[in-house]
């Protein structure tokens, strides 16, 4: 499976979150026969509304697409694409409910859940793939979209670990830029 077309569907979500206030990350569930089956985005910085889980801090691009699907069919046969290294959160949920494989355009080295666990070392985890960053212009792309948000969001420690990861697309983050707060 070509995994291009899906990362760029996820960046493209990520930047209509980052137009809407929230922070630049998307994410698709691909079936077996390469359909898009749903879409999510990050709404941490939007308002609640009956679709979709917002103001919260938990309202991550990953959970905002499993909410929409509700319960998994053959989750054997999917992968999720994801702009970003998913979280513990959103990563845990993905193996839980069973999801075959899970791909990712950039790496996340403060906030990603492979910081934290070793995916396979988990019981419950056996079963899902992890491809991260098989696409290198599209992961150049997302941490370019995603560092003024590390920069931001993160504690210094994160941001210093962005840099040390990526240091070519976080040079050139502007910190007033940065400091901004999302707008709601
Ligand atoms: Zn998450």
């Amino acid at each position: 499976m070509d995994h291009r077309p899906y990362l760029q569907e996820t960046l493209r979500l990520a930047r209509e979150a980052q137009t809407q206030g929230s922070a630049p990350v998307g994410a698709v569930l691909v079936n077996e026969h390469g359909d898009i089956i749903a879409r999510g985005r990050n709404r941490v910085g939007e308002a609640q509304t009956p679709q979709h889980v917002g103001d919260a801090s938990v309202a991550h691009a990953e959970m905002d697409l499993y909410f929409q699907i509700g319960k998994l069919k053959d989750p054997q046969h999917l992968t999720l694409y994801t702009s970003l290294e998913p979280c513990l959160m959103c990563g845990g949920a993905s193996a839980l409910l069973g999801v075959r494989r899970i791909v990712w355009a950039t790496d996340d080295p403060w906030g990603g859940s492979g910081r934290l666990i070793k995916w396979a070392d988990h019981p419950a985890m056996q079963d899902t793939d992890v491809i991260p960053t098989p696409d290198a212009d599209l992961e150049h792309e997302g941490a370019q979209l995603f560092a003024p948000e590390a920069k931001r969001a993160f504690p210094d420690e994160g941001w210093q670990l962005w840099r040390q990861r990526y240091p070519q697309e976080t040079e050139g983050v502007d910190e007033a830029d940065a400091r901004r707060p999302p707008e709601h």
